[in-house]
């Protein structure tokens, strides 16, 4: 990595407040830091990197991904929540080997990178023994992306999820649950590239002891909490927030994801207990969690990070995510006001806009993970995570508004640099990592995997007649 890199001429999206939107600006990278934004920098030594015309923007943040499941990407484009439970969680996820992890990691976060996307959250409840563990942090630590390794527990089956007394960090070692272990052994500083959190079930999705347990062993080990809430019509995941509350266990720094049906009650405790929402918008709608409910989170001011989820069922890039929120969520806004039979030849009140969602990717996304001190804006003195986007491409120019230009314009194919704490992971267009033996690896995984799959038919054509 070069010492001091110097990006000349962009349009700076900085999403640093007293900074804002930069027509025609420079950034310094000195030591894998942001050094200095503003015209007509200079720097001795520097590699320049010339981006006029291009769109210059924090690194995206995926607040929320089960990247293990990159190995099984698209098995499932037709399913709905529940159908997911039955097949992805329970006929693949007890056949995973620690290689089956490590494999998806390390394809899903070069996938990342190559998308822009800087940091990743990964949710990994594929913990079936601690080698899965010690595998999949190795696929993110090859990828030398930014990742918030969110530790999980056990998907040996269902019945075990729900009614077992499966505690986090399920696989017990002598020094009690392994999650002490991985804290110890990887984590021991949280000022890594990769931190920890922990990934927990939450009430509804196991046994009230357990997730008395988990919340222990999150407040033992110093760790944020990340869990899913408030999805689908099953009416039984409903009121998990009122349900932490009644256990008190609301938590600082919480994420709680979906968050499609939150009661105003429930929404009032995230506020005030200092939580915050990850929304998995094309997910949620495609799925059937219900909606992204960005304006009633914003009505109650809590911070909004956006997420891939699965990569089962849609794709993993913050574009996708961009659009389905804007899309679905003011499509919200528009059928209240078709309700309320408003006067037509006025905007539909409460819509979102495109500024607010590029900000959720970016700077929402670092304080749903807990690292907004280090990344999620172009500031000085914040890590060198920084993306610059083809503005010259044929499905971006002519520019009017860049901010409209990188929401509903720019796909993954105009990420033309991106750069992790300064080090510079994909260069014009092309990812510094080699990309032969991951595919490889994630290709024979899905081999394995498919072929454990067993009944019924899922109506996939053979793998083998696709080689
Ligand atoms: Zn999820």
């Amino acid at each position: 990595m070069a010492d001091r890199i110097l990006i000349k001429n962009g349009i700076v999206l900085t999403q640093d407040a007293s900074l804002g939107e930069l027509p025609r600006a420079d950034v310094l990278v000195e030591d894998g830091r942001i050094a200095a934004v503003g015209r007509d920098l200079t720097a001795d030594d520097a590699r320049v990197i010339d981006a006029d015309g291009d769109i210059v923007i924090p690194g995206f943040i995926d607040t929320h991904r089960h990247t293990w499941e990159t190995s099984i990407r698209t098995s499932a484009p037709d399913y709905a929540l529940i159908t997911y439970f039955g097949s992805i969680l329970d006929k693949f996820a007890p056949h995973y080997r620690p290689d089956d992890v490590y494999a998806g990691n390390l394809w899903g976060a070069l996938e990342c990178l190559n998308a822009g996307i800087t940091t990743l959250v990964d949710w990994s409840h594929i913990i079936n023994t601690p080698d899965h563990a010690d595998a999949g942090i190795k696929g993110l630590q090859e990828s030398e992306i930014r990742s918030v390794y969110a530790y999980g527990f056990g998907n040996t089956s269902l019945v075990d999820w729900w009614f077992g007394p499966d505690y986090q960090g399920s696989v017990l070692t002598s020094d009690g649950p392994d999650a002490r272990r991985i804290r110890k052994q990887y984590f021991s500083s949280d000022d890594g590239l990769i931190t920890m959190s922990l990934a927990t079930r939450g009430p509804n999705f196991c046994k009230p002891e357990v997730v008395q347990h988990d919340w222990a062993l999150a407040d033992e080990l110093g760790l944020n909490i990340t869990v899913h809430v408030a999805m689908d019509r099953f009416g039984y995941t409903k009121m998990q927030v009122a349900g932490l509350r009644d256990m008190n266990l609301l938590r600082p720094n919480t994420t709680y994801i979906h968050a499609s049906h939150l009661t105003p009650e429930e929404w009032a405790l995230v506020r005030d207990s200092g939580g915050n929402v990850s929304f998995a918008p094309q997910i949620e709608v495609q799925m059937g969690h219900g909606w992204a409910p960005a304006v009633t989170a914003l009505e109650y001011g809590v911070p909004i990070g956006l997420s891939s989820d699965v990569a089962t069922t849609a794709s993993a890039d913050q574009f996708t995510q961009m659009h389905s929120i804007l899309g679905s969520e003011r499509g919200r806004k528009h059928q209240e006001a078709w309700d309320a039979d408003l006067d037509g030849l006025q905007p539909s009140p409460g819509l979102i806009t495109s500024r607010q969602v590029l900000e959720w990717a970016t700077l929402g996304g670092a304080k749903v993970a807990g690292i907004e001190d280090r990344t999620g804006s172009i500031t000085p003195g914040k890590q060198a995570d920084l993306v610059i986007i083809d503005g010259k491409a044929v499905n971006v120019a002519p520019i009017i508004d860049p901010v409209g230009a990188v929401v509903c314009a720019a796909d993954v194919s105009n990420v033309r640099t991106v750069m992790v704490a300064g080090n510079v992971v994909k260069d014009d267009f092309r990812l510094k990592a080699s990309l032969d033996a991951p595919r490889r690896a994630v290709e024979a995984s899905r081999d394995y995997l498919v072929s454990r799959f067993g009944d019924p038919d899922p109506g996939w054509l053979p793998v083998k007649a696709l080689a």
